[in-house]
């Protein structure tokens, strides 16, 4: 960040105060509860890998008039008028995600990373399947189609082929799950993991692609705690002719900080990468595209093959955050994320706990709690009653299911952004295994053992609060932002 850190932090809480007058002289609850959630975020330590702390500069940025305008299209070439100035939002937002990630096309729309995901779905199938039939028909758009044929293209996007990583194994819900639209539109498949590493097999991902043959082929995940190597998937993408779609949600601020380079970095190897800008990428809540030139313009139709208006107050928001991603600084924000989330899995195994694949290469921990005895939902809720905020995860081939599940998933990008460092990581291991070691199941109304319920020994929690409210004093969120 440029400026007096100081300055600028009393000059964001004047302009905190300000708007939350504002807001209470409408309506005053509101108010108290955005007041409520700074003061509960700051005094909770917060493992959630999918969140992080924006920048004041990025908070303040959504807050705003852009908001009211309706802006469908592309820079340039809207449906609405008077959109020159979220031109110059959009436009920055996009050139700075080129540049941040050496793509040669960004689209900024996407207000989320599954609308980032269905642009992508969609873009690829227009040109894959809609470009080439509508060459074969002899039309130059859907609109020409005689209602026979377009029955049959129809036909044949809903018979699509996609082969993603199951849920279980870390992929995200988006990769193809049947619950999902993914898992709905295409004809789906999933790889896993090797069962004895708990790690990508590549060979094995080959051969179910030889096998299935899918059009598309998607890389990314949400719980696996290693790096991917991208050359391999694009490799196994090519030999088979499909499209590598990789979705980055989650690492995304790894690549922008360079700790993600060569062949762990997707962008150059990917077709089409997607991601959202509001987990390590530390922005705005949203999505965004990056593709090769040979996709460009299919992405560019995402409005309105998928989304409406897009929301220019956030993607101005994105174009500040991804500013921010540029400096230098962010680097070593990345590097740090990594680092740390070594040292909590060091610490991990240092006290004997048992971790998916055995410990990490990215930013995630996940932390298998059946050898404390405990199902996921018990130690996602001891934890919490801690002030430790995490969430639990299926680990590979669960035996308590989705719901319950056996994990717990870490996450280092939002302590990191605190400026919590080795030493802190390694107690938040020692305040996790405290909390666990002492935390025992339950048992429902009639007696029978709960996977839900449990039982944490007296004065735990108060000890693990204590403890952790030193570190996060020692670390406070947003410096020098104080509201009156
Ligand atoms: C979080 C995530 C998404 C979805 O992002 P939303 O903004 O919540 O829609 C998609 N894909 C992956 C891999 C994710 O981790």
């Amino acid at each position: 960040m440029t400026g007096d850190p100081g300055a600028l932090a009393k000059t964001a809480s004047a302009a905190y105060d300000a708007a939350l007058e504002v807001i209470a002289s409408v309506e005053p609850r509101v108010a108290e509860a955005t007041r409520k959630e700074l003061a509960d975020q700051r005094s909770s330590l917060k493992l959630i890998a999918s969140e992080n702390y924006a920048s004041p500069a990025v908070l303040l940025t959504m807050g705003t008039w852009f908001s009211d305008k309706y802006a469908e299209g592309t820079v340039g070439h809207r449906f609405y008028a008077a959109c020159q100035n979220v031109d110059t939002v959009e436009a920055l937002a996009a050139e700075h995600a080129r540049e941040l990630f050496g793509a040669p096309y960004a689209y900024a729309q996407p207000h989320s990373g599954i609308d980032a995901n269905l642009v992508a779905f969609w873009s690829i199938l227009a040109n894959r399947v809609e470009t080439p039939a509508l060459e074969r028909l002899g039309a130059k758009n859907v609109n020409e189609l005689s209602e026979t044929d377009w029955e049959e293209l129809r036909h044949e996007f809903g018979n699509q082929r996609l082969l993603g990583m199951a849920l279980d194994a870390g992929g995200h819900l988006t990769h193809g799950f049947r619950p999902n639209i993914s898992g709905k539109m295409f004809h789906q498949q999933q790889y896993g993991t090797d069962p004895e590493t708990g790690l990508l097999d590549y060979d094995a991902v080959a051969a179910k692609a030889r096998e299935f043959k899918p059009l598309v082929l998607v890389a990314g995940y949400s719980a696996y705690p290693r790096r991917v190597n991208f050359a391999k998937m694009r490799e196994i993408a090519d030999e088979v002719g499909a499209v590598l779609m990789v979705d980055m949600a989650h690492f995304a601020g790894l690549v922008a900080g360079k700790v993600f380079t060569g062949e762990e970095n997707p962008v150059p190897y990917a077709h089409v990468t997607t991601t959202t800008t509001h987990k390590s990428l530390r922005g705005p809540r949203g999505g965004l595209v990056l593709a090769q030139e040979e996709f460009a313009a299919d992405v560019d139709r995402g409005c309105p093959m998928v989304l409406g208006g897009p929301l220019s107050h956030v993607m101005a928001a994105k174009a500040v955050a991804l500013a921010e991603a540029r400096q230098p600084a962010f680097q070593t924000y990345a590097q740090n994320i990594a680092d740390n989330a070594k040292s909590l899995a060091e610490g991990f195994n240092s006290r004997g706990a048992k971790l998916v694949t055995g410990g990490t290469d990215n930013h995630i921990v996940l932390l298998d709690v059946s050898s404390y005895g405990l199902t996921g939902r018990q130690a996602e809720s001891a934890l919490l009653d801690s002030g430790v905020v995490t969430n639990r995860n299926s680990v590979p081939q669960d035996p308590n299911g989705a719901w319950y599940t056996s994990g717990i998933r870490f996450g280092t990008p939002a302590l990191t952004t605190r400026g919590f460092g080795h030493d802190e990581f390694d107690t938040v291991a020692d305040l996790v295994h405290e909390v666990l070691s002492h935390t025992t199941p339950g048992t429902n109304k009639a007696g029978a053992p709960s996977k839900a319920t449990y039982r944490l020994a007296d004065g735990v929690a108060d000890r693990v609060q204590a403890r952790a409210q030193e570190m996060l004093d020692k670390n406070p969120l947003y410096p020098g932002l104080e509201l009156t």
